[in-house]
């Protein structure tokens, strides 16, 4: 979807003047590019008539060329399409707060249960009791007290011989004398709706009288996570949805259409298999990164949190003028690691998405770890002259470092050639300004 719609983008972007015919021809890309991400029918015609009113009419702001207006345009129906604002999960004034997780077999729901778990201590510190009232799928209840382990939260269960009503009952009640609350029932699913199946989560909600009733669908399943959510809302009635797997989902049909076909919100989404893999959904953010414009937002609110300003500039300079050295480069790292996995970083940058082998690009925290332990075990004078490392020196970082000298020769290599970068980019910019040619 992303890749269609932003070579689109890019044609109409540079445009000072936007003709009604080139809002059509944008438009015709556009609906189909939402047909072939597997949107909604009928949702892809009323998403093209909402636009082709706005762009088309009036709206005119100053700031903005008509091509990039029309972008915002499609941009604001997008998150509109999406639910416009981020909806939170219900808090009940009278805890435990009743949170009833349902879907069919294989969706995630046993996993979501425990992400957020996981995410309503970190966030909100709050402290939930997991209720394992899926007696049917083998070794259901197992995964969820190996969740609940890894977690180091308590689950409630009653083995498989207690039926699900009675486990959703005496969770809520032990849930009441423990002080919890939040109560997190993970359901059974099925491989298709049945009434078996719808008969059964009814009476659970009955008894449970849910605050929140979450259901959770495969986000790779595209039209048919449509249709399931379809039929559990028109049964149960539904609070909102959690979308999972949408780490393999690279078209985002689903997110598009599920709001506006059953008027539910998207509440979180799963980005991942660990238990820190679930996110608030911000429909204004998922709208930037369909289009391409890279989740900029939560890339800004990341390096906010753990880049002080006044540090980075500092280090720019210092990278700008040749005195850039491996204590600089340690905190750098340090910075890094504090911002979350590189990937996951690069893939949040404009454009980045379209780079290829990205997905190979993995510098996990042990790799960082690595490079510390070698540089810390550098002396003072070889961390700002790197010239001065001679071979009985590599093997003594070596030894200190608990690594091998290859991979001491192997950064050597990298700072050298990071630096060099650096002021190969340094002199094309200072190149740019006097209007040198660039080569
Ligand atoms: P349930 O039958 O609905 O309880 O589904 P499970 O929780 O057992 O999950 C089924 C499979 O989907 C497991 O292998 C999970 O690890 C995987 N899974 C769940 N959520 C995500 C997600 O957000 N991303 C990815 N990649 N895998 C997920
Ligand atoms: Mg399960």
């Amino acid at each position: 979807l992303a890749d269609r719609l932003q070579s689109t983008i890019q044609k109409i972007k540079g445009k000072g003047k936007v003709s009604e015919a080139d809002v059509k021809a944008m438009m015709r890309e556009v609906r189909l590019a939402l047909l072939e991400a597997d949107v909604n029918f009928k949702v892809v015609k009323e998403f093209v008539k909402n636009v082709n009113e706005r762009a088309v009419g009036q709206e005119v702001m100053k700031s903005l060329t008509p091509g990039q207006q029309v972008i915002k345009v499609v941009k604001e129906e997008l998150t509109k399409l999406m639910g416009g604002e981020e909806s939170k999960i219900a808090a009940s004034n009278r805890p435990p707060t009743v949170v009833m997780m349902v879907g069919l077999q294989g969706a995630g729901k046993t996993t979501t249960t425990g992400k957020l778990a996981n995410l309503l201590r970190k966030k909100y510190n709050r402290k939930p009791l997991l209720a394992a009232a899926d007696i049917y799928r083998p070794a259901a209840i197992q995964q969820l007290e190996t969740l609940g382990k890894q977690l180091s939260m308590p689950v409630f269960s009653l083995g498989d011989q207690v039926s699900p009503v009675e486990i959703a009952r005496k969770a809520i009640e032990h849930a009441k004398e423990e002080h919890h609350d939040y109560v997190l029932i993970d359901t059974a699913g099925r491989l298709h709706v049945d009434e078996t199946l719808m008969d059964e989560l009814k009476k659970v909600k009955e008894v449970a009288q849910p605050d929140e009733i979450l259901l959770v669908v495969d986000a790779m399943t595209g039209q048919d996570a449509v249709n399931v959510a379809e039929s559990f809302n028109e049964q149960l009635g539904l609070t909102g949805v959690v979308l999972t797997k949408l780490d393999g989902d690279t078209r985002g049909g689903a997110a598009l259409s599920i709001r506006s076909v059953t008027e539910t919100p998207i509440k979180f989404v799963g980005m991942g298999e660990k238990l820190d893999a679930l996110e608030t959904f911000h429909p204004e953010r998922m709208a930037s990164r369909i289009l391409g414009m890279g989740d900029v937002l939560t890339l800004i609110e990341k390096a906010q949190v753990s880049v002080d300003e006044d540090k980075a500039r500092e280090l720019e300079q210092k990278l700008r003028t040749q005195s850039f050295t491996f204590d600089d480069f340690l905190e750098q790292l340090g910075q890094v690691r504090q911002m979350g996995p590189l990937d996951e970083i690069l893939g949040m940058l404009p454009g980045a998405n379209k780079m290829k082998g990205l997905k190979n690009v993995q510098v996990d925290d042990k790799q960082i770890g690595h490079i510390e332990a070698i540089i810390r075990s550098m002396t003072k004078l070889e961390k700002e002259q790197p010239e001065v490392i001679n071979a009985s020196r590599k093997k003594r970082i070596a030894r200190g470092s608990g690594r091998s000298v290859q991979e001491v020769n192997r950064l050597l290599k990298q700072f050298d050639e990071m630096k060099k970068m650096m002021k190969q980019m340094t002199n094309m910019s200072k190149g740019k300004k006097k209007g040198f040619k660039l080569p």
